[in-house]
């Protein structure tokens, strides 16, 4: 599945003509991998072991790379550092509030709020965001079902 998914990601990024340094490679397995919507701190964190030469502003600029082609999101919710999802199928997130932590959930697309509100408003409808926001399993102690 990882793998799978590394390979498309390097495929496309091949097609756009993008270079796909060591650096490059290890950064999008990663956020395959950890599937976290790490920051780029995390990430730099996470490999600088492997990159000694590397800085938390490479890590930013490869993630807004990959980003201006379409394989990740920025995810800003308010707070100071952007976070990174790698993009799969569509889905929505639920955020906890005491420790910031992002969770990926799968639930149908939300396609008649889009539609509703394009006929109320007059407005073609792009897309939607949409965040649940609550405490999760290891801030409230309770295990997850
Ligand atoms: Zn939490
Ligand atoms: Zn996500």
């Amino acid at each position: 599945m990882v793998e799978n998914q590394l390979k498309e990601a390097l495929d496309s990024l091949k097609d756009t003509g993008v270079r796909i340094t060591p650096q490059r490679h290890a950064i999008l397995e990663y956020l395959i991998e950890s599937m976290s919507h790490p920051t780029a701190d995390d990430i730099y964190k996470a490999l600088e072991g492997k990159f000694p030469n590397m800085s938390v502003a490479t890590v930013y600029n490869n993630l807004r790379v990959f980003r201006e082609v379409g394989l990740v999101k920025e995810l800003t919710y308010g707070d100071a550092s952007s976070r990174f999802d790698f993009v799969t199928t569509h889905h929505y997130h639920v955020i906890c509030k005491s420790c910031g932590k992002i969770v990926d959930f799968h639930y149908p697309g939300l396609d008649e709020v889009e539609q509703l509100a394009s006929h109320v408003t007059g407005f073609t409808v792009g897309n939607h965001r949409l965040e649940i926001y609550g405490v999760c399993p290891d801030c409230s102690g309770k295990e997850a079902h």
